[in-house]
């Protein structure tokens, strides 16, 4: 199969030109965890287009593809993987209309955040310290501190498994805690109109600059993870059942529950995938055993 995703190499660089492109690529130097196997291919399409162009291609070919935005929710593991992955990454075109920001996928939230408060709109804020793309927020109806990407996305136009180019407004997007239309088909979002409102660029940058406080005091974010591991159980949090299971500071190998924040596992160093999944098993384990509560991931695992 190595050879069939060379042939598709050859001609995504025949048709673009300067696409960057890279063979055996670990998914360690493109994820947030700082670990994971090598890729078969590594893309970063220029524009709009060369990303139609691949992602059709490599449907055509029957080739396995992965579309990725910042790696900031994604744990691969140690691999090697047959996948060709996509990144949005270049698709990072920002354009404002009225009180609505038109961004592509790759846009960064803390990048939209800041556009946003340039342009005196108000809503965003809550994004600005999640380290996440646009299209990564939005499969995910990315949140933090009340706030969440449905809360302002307007419409998202994606690219849907036949192929095809389309535009669905908010309300067709299916989203729910930590869920998008987006995490079941597998479609590739593109870009999306984000509606706000005008407001006083004084108190948005408070509002962002205390937001980026309380992350500081609370998270480890002097050390490689994905954030929060696990989803929030209905009416409780993962960290506090965590906690309470005494398992903050936990280790397998390089993994570690946090013991500034335990509904973080963090790469201490020199984790292996397979050390923060084992920790991930036995954290689920013990929080069942002690409490009674099946713990879900939120970070999306690669097999
Ligand atoms: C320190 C830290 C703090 C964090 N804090 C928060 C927080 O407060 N709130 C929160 O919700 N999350 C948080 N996260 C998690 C993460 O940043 C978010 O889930 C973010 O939305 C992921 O975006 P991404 O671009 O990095 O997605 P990736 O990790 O690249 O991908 C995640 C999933 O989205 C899919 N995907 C990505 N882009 C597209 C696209 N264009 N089209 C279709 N599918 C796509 C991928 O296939 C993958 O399944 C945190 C992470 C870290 C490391």
């Amino acid at each position: 199969m190595e050879n069939a995703f060379d042939a598709f190499a050859k001609e995504l660089n025949a048709d673009y030109p300067g696409t960057a492109v890279f063979f055996g690529e670990p998914m360690r130097k493109h994820t947030t965890f700082r670990v994971g196997g090598t890729v078969s291919l590594f893309a970063e399409p220029k524009s709009i287009e060369a990303f139609v162009w691949a992602a059709r291609e490599l449907k055509r070919r029957q080739l396995p593809c992965l579309i990725m935005g910042n790696g900031s929710n994604l744990l691969f593991s140690d691999g090697p993987h047959t996948l060709a992955v996509l990144s949005t990454a270049r698709l990072d075109t920002l354009r404002l209309s009225g009180d609505s920001i038109i961004s592509g996928a790759g846009v960064l939230l803390s990048r939209l955040a800041s556009a946003a408060l340039e342009a005196c709109l108000t809503g965003l804020e809550f994004a600005h310290g999640i380290p996440g793309s646009l299209g990564g927020g939005i499969y995910m109806n990315a949140g933090a501190y009340g706030g969440e990407l449905r809360d302002v996305v307007e419409a998202v136009t994606y690219l849907d498994s036949g192929g095809a180019l389309r535009t669905v407004p908010c309300d067709e997007c299916g989203f729910g805690y930590r869920h998008s239309r987006f995490e079941d088909t597998g479609e590739a979002i593109l870009s999306a109109a984000i509606r706000l409102r005008p407001g006083d660029p004084r108190e948005i940058k408070e509002k962002m600059d205390d937001l980026s406080r309380r992350r500081r005091e609370k998270q480890p974010l002097n050390y490689p993870s994905a954030g929060s591991t696990f989803k929030r159980p209905q009416g409780d949090f993962a960290a506090r059942l965590i906690e309470e299971a005494g398992l903050k500071g936990l280790t397998v190998g390089g993994a570690q529950v946090s013991e500034k924040h335990a509904g973080f596992i963090i790469n201490t160093g020199n984790a292996t995938s397979a050390d923060i999944l084992s920790l991930m098993d036995k954290v689920k384990e013990k929080v069942y055993l002690h409490s009674g509560v099946v713990l879900e991931p939120e970070v999306r695992v690669i097999p």
